[in-house]
């Protein structure tokens, strides 16, 4: 399972990412809302663990971007 952790505290995501891979998940980290993108644009993830305020934009803002729209059959 990949997950990507989005914090811009650098112990608080350094500290996750320890935990998580520790835990046995596969995870790559991010400071920025733009690190963000372009690892999404790179990869698929099962999981994103997803700050609010970050220096470059807003969490809930991102998680909106990525999301596929979802399908309303006619
Ligand atoms: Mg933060």
């Amino acid at each position: 399972m990949r997950l990507l952790v989005v914090e811009d505290d650098r112990l608080f995501n350094n500290t996750l990412c320890y935990n998580l891979s520790a835990a046995g998940y596969t995870v790559d980290a991010a400071m920025t809302k733009s690190e963000a993108v372009n690892l999404c644009e790179a990869q698929d993830y099962d999981l994103i663990v997803l700050d609010v305020n970050l220096p470059d934009g807003n969490g809930f803002d991102f998680c909106a971007e990525i999301k596929e729209p979802v399908q309303i059959p006619p």
